[in-house]
């Protein structure tokens, strides 16, 4: 299969830990080739544009992306360049797996859980927010839709089934905010009835915290709305070690772009040592939508059996003494 996809390396960190994904992804011969673009710093410079219309372009066309993270600047004037991408392309889907990698600092140990985020809408809408003229009265207008809930609680339930998990919880705050998290809950019953063969729980979201440290085996995968499943996927990457190792799946109907969910780290940029981990997982977890499970499953096992085997080679935020390409060589050997 030959597949072109449309890369942003992004900035700081970004070009290092991408120049190493696509190495172990070549080695992997997954027969993609790449469609460079920018976004971020490096188009604001180049281009005097955070987000040129070519990259908008080029990820329709190619309707895959691969993103290295982007710095946002910070001052008024400029929006988050991921936070345009997600609306632009409707990735109404924020996919966020955490997975226990061995060798890394954890208390917790068989750690594997989806969290699945409404992405578009519930309380992140900019539209809903009002600051009176004085300046004493912040309002903040949260809106979950039917069709909303309908469809990031059915791509739970899909990806349940096509990964052969066994259940899926629904976290809510429908005890409190009876409309908006009713509204999600309700849904989420109705769709949890065509699929009998998944088990279906719901669990309010400030007792889930507690569960989530407590006994965080009892979880498979969970799907929330926007706010929780963003403060939620944070913690679960907690229970793994921190955000080395977790990618960030975006996914819509007509576009899905993969990237890790750490930021460009400018403090270590330009160094050598940043882990390429994030990336290389959202990269596996882009085969897998790209059908090529296989080959994703065998960059997970490699990415694994050299933290497991080649601790030396392995960055320093993982304990090792090894740089951002040395971590990558090793992981090729292991394919
Ligand atoms: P950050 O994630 O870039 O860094 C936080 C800490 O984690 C730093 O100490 C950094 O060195 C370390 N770190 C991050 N990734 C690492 C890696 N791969 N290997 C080793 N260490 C790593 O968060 P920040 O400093 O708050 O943000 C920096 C910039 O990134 C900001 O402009 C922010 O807006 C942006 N950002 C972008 C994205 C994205 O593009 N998806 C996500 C988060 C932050």
């Amino acid at each position: 299969m030959s597949k072109t996809i449309a890369v942003i390396p992004g900035d700081g960190i970004g070009p290092e830990i991408m120049t190493a994904t696509l190495r172990v992804l070549d080695a992997l011969d997954c027969g993609l080739s790449y469609d460079f673009v920018d976004a971020g710093m490096v188009a604001l410079d180049k281009h005097g544009d955070l987000l040129p219309k070519a990259t908008l372009d080029k990820i329709a066309e190619h309707k895959v992306a691969l993103k290295g993270p982007l710095t946002t600047p910070i001052g008024g004037g400029f929006t988050s360049v991921n936070v345009t991408l997600r609306r632009h392309f409707d990735l109404y889907a924020n996919v966020r797996p955490a997975v226990s990698f061995p060798g890394t600092k954890s208390r917790y140990e068989n750690i594997d859980i989806i969290t699945v985020r409404e992405n578009t809408e519930g309380a992140y809408r900019s539209e809903g927010q009002t600051l009176s003229a004085d300046g004493e009265i912040a309002e903040s207008v949260a809106r979950n839709t039917r069709k909303g809930s309908s469809r990031i609680v059915r791509y739970a339930f899909e990806l349940a089934v096509k990964k052969g998990r066994k259940k899926v919880t629904a976290v809510h705050k429908a005890n409190i905010l009876k409309t908006s998290s009713g509204l999600f809950l309700n849904v989420a019953r109705e769709i949890a009835k065509e699929y009998p063969q998944i088990e279906f729980n719901e669990m309010i979201v400030d007792n889930t915290c507690m569960q989530l440290v407590m006994k965080p085996e009892q979880f498979d995968v969970i799907v929330t709305t926007n706010l929780f499943g963003d403060i939620l996927s944070d913690l679960c990457a907690g229970l793994v070690g921190g955000l080395g190792l977790a990618p960030g799946d975006n996914i819509g109907e007509h576009a899905a772009i993969f990237e890790a969910v750490h930021g460009s780290a400018p403090d270590i940029a330009g160094k050598g040592i940043a882990n390429p981990c994030a990336l290389l997982l959202a990269a596996a977890d882009m085969l897998d939508y790209l059908d090529m499970v296989a080959k994703g499953d065998r960059l997970r096992q490699a990415i694994r059996d050299t933290m497991t085997n080649d601790r030396d080679s392995v960055t320093p935020d993982l304990g090792g003494k090894g740089s951002t390409s040395s971590f990558a060589d090793a992981i090729v050997k292991r394919l």
